[in-house]
C-alpha cells in the first residue's frame, strides 16, 4: 500500500521540495536492479502501457527515472529439485531461459518502444541516449547459472549486452556458494575453480563481477580475486539488518578496496526485519489471503509469487484487498513495514562507513522489491526528496544516483582494455 510521503508538504519544506525536484531533474536518476518476465516485453503486452508491475514506462516517467539495468534472473534449480540440476541438461534449460530474457530487452528497446528506450553498453551511451531526452536501458545478469560449464559464454553474454554478472542466486552452483549456506552448508567454501575462472574472463572482457546473492567467503575471494572493481547490484547493510544477503561491515570494507559500489536495495526483507505478527493478525492475514486465492508469504520466492499474484486481480478486488488489510491493521496492529527511512538509513551508514564514492541505489521491483514510500517507479523521486531532508548535495546525490556505477563501469572497461592488450 503506498504511504505519500509527500502529502501536505509544510510551507518551511516548499523551498527543500523545490530543491529536490531541480536536482532529480539534473541528475541521471539509475535504478540497478530491475526484474521482468518476456511476457512483459512483447507487442501485444509491454511496458510502454500501464501494466501492472511495480516498474513500466508510464511509472518510469512520472517518476522521473531515467536509466535502469534490466536483470536477466534464473533461478537457482537445486540438486535436490531435480538431479541434473548441475548438469548439461540443467545448463540448457537455464541458458534458453536467460536468452529468451537477452532477447526480450532487444525487443522491446530494438523495435517495440524504440522511440522511448533505448539499450546503451557504455557509460558514454547512458550520457548520450539520456541528452537526447530518452530512457536509458541496460542489462545485468542475476545468476552465472546458465553460463553452465562453457567459458565462452562469458563473452557471448557481453556480446549480448550485459554489463554486470552475479555468481550466484539462491543456492550454490557450479560457480560459487550461495549466501543461502548459512542456513544449508557449504558447496565450494567460497568461489568454485571455475567460478574463478568466470571472474578472470569476466575482467577480460568487461562484465562488472556482481557479489549480490553470493556467500561472505564468495564475496570476500570475489573481492581478492577481481583484477576491477566489483559490485553489489541489491544488497543493503548487515549491520542494520541482520539477514544472510546483507554484506557485514569487513565485506563493505573489501568491496570498497576494489574501487567497487554498493547499490542499496529497497527490499523491505533487507532494510529491516520486523517483529513477527500476533497469532491473531496472523490468522486474520492468513483468512484474508485465502479469501482473496492469495498464495502463503514465508518460504523462498514466495513474496515475488504473492506479488505477482496479487497483480492478476482486477482493480476492484485489490481495492477491497487493501481495504481489508486496513481493517485488520486496525484491529491488529503489526509493526510496521520498513519505509523510504529505514532504506535512506542504509544509505547513511554505508555513505559513513566507506565514503561517498561507494554507494548506489536499487529498488528489486518486480523481484520482491519495493518499501512503503518507494514501492514502485512513479515514487522514485521520493528517495531523492529524502536524501535532501538529510542534507545531501546535488554533487553527492549525482554519484549515489548513477555517478558512481558508471564510474566503476568505466573503470572496469579500462582493466578489460589492459588486461587484452
Ligand atoms: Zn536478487
Amino acid at each position: 500500500m503506498r504511504i505519500p510521503l509527500l502529502a501536505q508538504p509544510s510551507s518551511t519544506e516548499d523551498p527543500l521540495i523545490k530543491n529536490a525536484r531541480a536536482i532529480h531533474e539534473k541528475v541521471i536518476v539509475l535504478d540497478s536492479h530491475i526484474d521482468f518476465e518476456p511476457a512483459d516485453l512483447n507487442s501485444e503486452r509491454n511496458y510502454t502501457q500501464r501494466v501492472k508491475t511495480q516498474f513500466n514506462l508510464p511509472n518510469m516517467i512520472s517518476g522521473g527515472l531515467d536509466a535502469l539495468f534490466f536483470v536477466i534472473y534464473v533461478g537457482q534449480t537445486r540438486e535436490t529439485q531435480n538431479p541434473d540440476a548441475l548438469k548439461a541438461a540443467g545448463y540448457e534449460r537455464a541458458y534458453a531461459l536467460a536468452i529468451e530474457k537477452f532477447d526480450a530487452v532487444r525487443r522491446f528497446t530494438g523495435e517495440i518502444a524504440h522511440e522511448k528506450i533505448e539499450l546503451a553498453l557504455t557509460s558514454d551511451d547512458v550520457r548520450r541516449i539520456y541528452a537526447t531526452g530518452k530512457k536509458v536501458a541496460l542489462v545485468g545478469v542475476e545468476n552465472g547459472y546458465p553460463l553452465g560449464e562453457d567459458i565462452g559464454r562469458v563473452k557471448e553474454f557481453y556480446d549480448r549486452s550485459a554489463r554486470y554478472l552475479s555468481l550466484t542466486h539462491n543456492g550454490h552452483n557450479q560457480l560459487a556458494d550461495s549466501h543461502t549456506g548459512e542456513r544449508d552448508g557449504w558447496k565450494w567454501n567460497g568461489v568454485s575453480p571455475l567460478g574463478k575462472q568466470v571472474i578472470a574472463e569476466m575482467n577480460h572482457f568487461g562484465i562488472m563481477v556482481d557479489v549480490s546473492h553470493a556467500s561472505k567467503a564468495s564475496m570476500m575471494q570475489t573481492a581478492a580475486l577481481s583484477k576491477a572493481p566489483i559490485i553489489a547490484s541489491h544488497s543493503a547493510a548487515r549491520a542494520l539488518c541482520d539477514v544472510s544477503r546483507n554484506m557485514d561491515d569487513e565485506q563493505l570494507l573489501a568491496l570498497k578496496k576494489t574501487g567497487g559500489v554498493i547499490q542499496i536495495v529497497a527490499y523491505g526483507g533487507f532494510v529491516r526485519t520486523t517483529k513477527s505478527d500476533s497469532p491473531d493478525r496472523s490468522a486474520a492475514l492468513a483468512a484474508a489471503r485465502k479469501e482473496f486465492n492469495l498464495p502463503e508469504l514465508t518460504g523462498p520466492g514466495q513474496r515475488a509469487r504473492f506479488q505477482s499474484t496479487l497483480k492478476e486481480l482486477s482493480d476492484q478486488r485489490r481495492t477491497e484487498y487493501e481495504t481489508k488489510l486496513a481493517e485488520i491493521d486496525k484491529q491488529y496492529p503489526g509493526d510496521p513495514a520498513p519505509n523510504l527511512k529505514d532504506f535512506v538509513d542504509h544509505v547513511d551508514y554505508a555513505v559513513k562507513l566507506i565514503g561517498i564514492d561507494h554507494v548506489g541505489i536499487s529498488s528489486d521491483f518486480d523481484g520482491g522489491g519495493g518499501i512503503a514510500g518507494w514501492n514502485d517507479a512513479s515514487e522514485t523521486f521520493n528517495v531523492t526528496l529524502e536524501l535532501v531532508r538529510r542534507g545531501y548535495t546535488e554533487e553527492q546525490i549525482e554519484k549515489l544516483w548513477s555517478g558512481n556505477l558508471l564510474r566503476v563501469m568505466d573503470e572496469v572497461q579500462c582493466a578489460a582494455q589492459q588486461l587484452q592488450k
